[in-house]
């Protein structure tokens, strides 16, 4: 069989004309459908010479037909290269190098940048109302017959965001995938009685592997929205069950007056990740809807780690305990640090990628030959046990010497009376080393750096006091809503010198 297809596929087996998809248009999608275009999609790969273990590279809008393709590029043997559909030629040119893919897929209107950049790939299309050439050629194939796939084999190759520098080509086998979706969609109790909405992108682990995988093992429906748009999500709330979003979601939500208890009556799960949930947003979120958002804690080399827990407490600010089948142990230089304190974080089991595509020297840096993931993410645990990321070991400052956690000094200014929200980093200083710098969003005009300065003053250490606190308009985050603090260190770089 091929092993992860074989898996999603199981809960539509004898309810084929079940809706799996609502459409924007009001139109729906079954499970038949969905499969058959998938094979479709496969046979079509194979017609231009897709052979196990080739890369199909995706730069596509997100259609049934791009989820579709997903499907089909793994039914074929193949590996699904998806990409962010912000990325310039320019860049595409570095994944389509990287990963010398046998199909580059994109927008008919990208398609001449596209070929410019993809060598001796074939170059389809595939537009946003999911109709071009690869459709086409799609639409005369007739049945398929899964091509054999291992759990060990490779299903896809995501690469990271760049949130700390270059994007690695995670390696996700077939058992990686199937295993997590199968743990969360128990985790958090999804059943075929489900309507997630699903409003996240498909190049992402976020909105492929967990939802869109969750929604298949589970057998459930999705509301299937193209992007973010928060008068769709309210619009479906009503009759839908779940939603999965990042913490920008929850907080445009919440902007809106129309996001009230009642509208989110039938909701029975609304689940964050990708990037920290301010204990705030989830404090407003309860107070307006009753519900406690559970918060859980992933990435693109291992799918989903960490969660709250579905029944117990979800604790704000924490992203809850261990999944099952995954070890988690937060580390000093690979020895466990006492109960408490803050460490690397680093994870086993079988969610673990294989390593990053053609970066034998980084895969041997991150991934021990025990299995253990060093994640690059410091965290601690509070005294219930309870995971609490405290940031990026990228982004910890040293400055003088002493170590310096961003998310501390960023908990209090975002604290603090007409602060939104704010960002720690470190930059350049001639006699620190780093100095540390605090870029805060107002909630209104009239904010004063002076009067921040002088809070954090009484409750922090000289040591830890921004040297600088800047007001801004707004922070530069990407796509799945990340804050992207090497931007901020390379716009502020000048600032000591
Ligand atoms: P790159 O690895 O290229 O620098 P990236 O790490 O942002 O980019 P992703 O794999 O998309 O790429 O993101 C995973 C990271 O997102 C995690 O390592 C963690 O830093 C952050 N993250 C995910 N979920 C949470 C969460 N609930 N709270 C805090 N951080 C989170
Ligand atoms: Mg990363």
């Amino acid at each position: 069989t091929n092993h992860l297809t074989h898996a999603l596929r199981q809960s539509s087996i004898g309810r084929e004309d079940a809706v799996f998809a609502q459409l924007p248009d009001g139109g729906t999608v079954t499970f038949g459908s969905l499969f058959q275009g998938a094979e479709q999609m496969a046979a079509a790969l194979v017609a231009l010479g897709v052979l196990p273990g080739d890369r199909v590279a995706v730069q596509v809008s997100k259609t049934i037909e791009a989820i579709q393709l997903y499907l089909g590029t793994v039914m074929a043997g193949g590996i699904f290269l998806p990409l962010n559909t912000a990325y310039t030629a320019a860049e595409i040119a570095y994944f389509i190098g990287d990963a010398t893919p046998r199909v580059v897929v994109c927008d008919p209107r990208r398609l001449d940048e596209t070929k410019s950049v993809s060598g001796d790939a074939k170059v389809m299309t595939l537009d946003a109302t999911g109709h071009g050439t690869l459709r086409e050629l799609a639409d005369v194939q007739t049945g398929f017959d899964p091509a054999p796939r291992e759990a060990g084999d490779l299903a896809a190759i995501l690469y990271t965001s760049g949130t700390t520098g270059r994007s690695k080509g995670a390696m996700l086998s077939h058992a990686n995938l199937a295993s997590n979706s199968r743990v969360l969609r128990d985790h958090w109790r999804f059943t075929a009685d489900d309507v997630l909405i699903h409003a996240l992108p498909i190049f992402h682990t976020h909105g492929l592997f967990v939802a869109t995988n969750v929604a298949l093992l589970a057998g459930c429906q999705v509301v299937f929205l193209p992007g973010f748009d928060p008068e769709a999500i309210l619009q479906a709330m009503p009759t839908s069950t779940a939603l999965m979003g990042v913490p920008t979601f929850y907080t445009r939500l919440l902007a809106d007056d129309r996001l009230t208890r009642e509208r989110a009556g039938n909701m029975r799960l609304f689940v964050s990740g990708s990037a920290p949930l301010l204990v705030d947003t989830h404090e407003q979120w309860e107070s307006r809807t009753g519900h406690r958002i559970l918060e859980r804690y992933g990435m693109t080399e291992t799918n989903m780690n960490t969660s709250n827990p579905y029944e117990g407490e979800r604790r704000a600010g924490t992203v809850g305990f261990a999944l099952p089948g995954v070890e988690v142990r937060i580390t000093d230089n690979g020895t466990e640090v006492a109960p408490g304190e803050i460490g690397v974080l680093e994870v086993r089991g079988p969610n673990v990628f294989q390593g990053y595509w053609q970066m034998p020297e980084k895969t041997a840096e991150e991934l021990r030959p025990d299995g253990w993931f060093i994640t690059g993410d410091l965290a601690r645990q509070d005294a219930d046990g309870y995971y609490v990321i405290v940031g990026r070991q990228k982004d910890l400052v040293i400055t003088g010497g002493f170590n310096v956690y961003p998310k501390e000094i960023e908990s209090l200014i975002d604290d603090m009376p007409g602060v939104l929200e704010s960002a720690v980093i470190g930059v350049p200083h001639p006699d620190f080393g780093e100095a540390v710098v605090a870029v805060v969003v107002p909630e209104k005009a009239g904010l004063e750096p002076d009067s921040i300065a002088k809070a954090l003053s009484t409750v922090l250490a000289k040591f830890k006091q921004p040297k600088k606190v800047l007001v801004v308009d707004e922070l530069p985050r990407n796509t799945m809503g990340k804050v992207q603090k090497k931007a901020l260190r390379e716009e502020y770089a000048g600032l000591f010198k």
